[in-house]
């Protein structure tokens, strides 16, 4: 069976989900191989569960302190030593410039941003969701080794126990990669709530919230979301850019997405339209978001947010 590598995405070792939903699509076109780069001992036992029959380690001091650069050299190494049938990467900005920069070296095709992966005999079909949502393109690599990055919440995780054999791979790293180098990293304060990109619930708030996003940051704890922003609440300075949700902030697509006050410009759908179920609380009933809705509320977003928050709570017990 053809081995499918898959660029393991973790933060201080400790895998995160979008990993995970790579290993599941990747057992679609073959054996998964999971690429370590960094200290495997926390994160090896996930990979091993959710299907990777192997694990490259990667674990190079020399990589850390560098940019994405090494990260290419390294698939690159790899795709070379396994004669890899595909790579797939998740799509967050660093996955993708890895992508790309892979890409060049292999003189291989490349499909960015996928919501979906099939197989069509040993060929991988990815699915992308393209012009804010409006059409649904599929597509095959037709150059080289296929790379695909896939978005967020595309596949749900499956835990099917797998070898995880690891082994360590020692890699050769120009000189070129490490032109560019991490001065300083400062993590993000910890807000508590999962990371907007891979969160299974966001709400996010617009202009329609006057400011005052209490009513949106209670509904989403009560759901355990994420909090997402329009790009008008975000210039308001009301929300920092990083929860911006669109076409210049994030793409997220969880399995359930609500707006509120939002009135649903195409810049905005561009970065939540591929949502499995979208609602959007508006209190105008014309409002273009409503269009694109599974279910919409016609209301002032400052009653029907804290009563749904009400009764959410009191589901819980
Ligand atoms: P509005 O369009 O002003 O809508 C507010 C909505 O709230 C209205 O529908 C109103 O009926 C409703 N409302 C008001 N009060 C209430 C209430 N009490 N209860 C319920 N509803 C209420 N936008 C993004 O979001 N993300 C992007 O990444 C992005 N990138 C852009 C890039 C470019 C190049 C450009 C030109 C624009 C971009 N925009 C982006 C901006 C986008 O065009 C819209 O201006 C923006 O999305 C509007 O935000 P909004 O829906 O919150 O505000």
């Amino acid at each position: 069976m053809s081995e499918i590598l898959v660029l393991v995405d973790h933060v201080d070792g400790a895998v995160r989900k979008p990993t995970l939903e790579l290993l599941t699509l990747a057992r679609r076109l073959g054996e998964p191989s999971a690429v370590f780069i960094g200290d495997a001992s926390q994160g090896a036992e996930t990979l091993a569960k959710h299907g990777a029959e192997k694990i490259y380690v990667v674990d190079d001091a020399e990589i850390k302190p560098y940019l994405v650069a090494p990260k290419a050299e390294v698939l690159q190494q790899l795709v070379e030593k396994t004669s890899a049938a595909a790579v797939l990467i998740p799509s967050s900005a660093e996955g993708k410039e890895i992508a790309g920069r892979l890409a060049i070296k292999i003189n291989s095709g490349v499909i960015t941003d996928a919501v979906d992966i099939t197989a069509d005999g040993d060929t991988p079909v990815a699915t992308q969701s393209v012009f804010a949502g409006n059409f649904t393109v599929t597509g095959k690599v037709t150059k080289g080794t296929p790379i695909i990055t896939v978005k967020p919440n595309s596949a749900a995780p499956e835990e099917v126990g797998a070898a995880g054999t690891q082994e360590q791979v020692s890699v050769t790293i120009s000189d070129a990669a490490k032109s560019a180098k991490v001065i300083k990293a400062e993590p993000r304060k910890a807000t508590g709530r999962p990371e907007l990109t891979e969160a299974a619930i966001v709400v996010s708030g617009g202009r329609g919230t006057g400011g005052d996003f209490a009513p949106v940051e209670g509904f989403a704890d009560s759901l355990g979301a994420a909090v997402g922003a329009s790009r008008a609440a975000v210039d308001s300075g009301w929300m920092p850019h990083a929860f911006q949700v669109g076409q210049t902030g994030k793409t997220v697509s969880p399995q359930l997405y609500v707006a509120a006050g939002i009135s649903g410009a195409i810049q905005h759908r561009a970065g939540m339209q591929t949502s499995k179920t979208i609602v959007a609380i508006n209190k105008d009933e014309e409002a273009p978001l409503f269009e694109l809705v599974d279910f919409g509320v016609v209301g002032d977003l400052h009653q029907v947010l804290p009563a749904a928050t009400e009764a959410v709570t009191a589901r819980k017990g």
